[in-house]
């Protein structure tokens, strides 16, 4: 699939599956030195591969006849100060209540650590601005997730399906950390805890052949 086809594809599974409402949420992917991204304006499950827009990494429009998502000076700013080949961003309901309550989202299931481990909420700018891209960049340093304050999420991958699954992964976080705070206090993961994770995933139980 060419990365306008994969913005299609992941777009109209974002508005399927939820994460998405309508025209907000925005998605791209790098290739060398340019960038499709999703148009402004343009419901998610509603785009073709002609109508998404390619820029190059300074934000000059090299392809396509609708503008760019307002959201393009953001996914730059990611693909300038991370090895990220593609960008999602939704307005997620639970990582927006998150985002709209805390300054961080703590590890509460070792899951976390697939994006990263405490999740950061990136303080309130206006969309589209430099201002608030500068605040993801900040959030996202070692991470593949950031909430952005009153706003919503933005995840990172190597490839879209990467970018999309860690977006599904920070809102399943998201939404757990806000149903357990209605029964009860979340527990934290402890740096220990977490640790031990990392340990166990790099030395995997082995189960040896029954013997004939
Ligand atoms: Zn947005």
């Amino acid at each position: 699939m060419s990365p306008r086809e994969q913005l299609c594809a992941y777009g109209r599974r974002a508005v399927e599956l939820g994460l998405v409402i309508g025209t907000s949420g925005n998605l791209s992917v790098r290739q060398g030195d340019l960038v499709a991204v999703t148009p402004s304006g343009v419901a998610l499950d509603r785009l073709t591969p002609e109508m998404c827009p390619v820029v190059d990494v300074e934000g000059h429009l090299v392809e396509g006849d609708l503008q760019p998502s307002s959201e393009t000076p953001m996914h730059l700013a990611v693909y300038a100060s991370t090895q990220a080949q593609a960008v999602v961003h939704t307005h997620s309901v639970f990582g927006t209540v998150v985002a709209t309550t805390m300054t961080e989202l703590p590890p509460i299931h070792y899951n976390a650590l697939l994006l990263g481990g405490t999740v950061r909420v990136a303080p309130y700018a206006t969309y589209g601005t430099p201002e608030l891209a500068g605040h993801v960049r900040e959030a996202l340093d070692g991470r593949q997730a950031a909430l952005m304050a009153n706003h919503g999420g933005v995840t990172i991958g190597a490839t879209l399906e990467q970018a999309f699954e860690a977006t599904r992964l920070l809102e399943w976080l998201c939404e757990v950390y806000v149903r357990a705070l209605g029964v009860g206090r979340p527990a934290v993961l402890t740096p220990e805890q977490l640790d031990a994770v990392v340990e166990r995933a790099f030395d995997p139980p082995v189960f040896p052949r029954r013997p004939a």
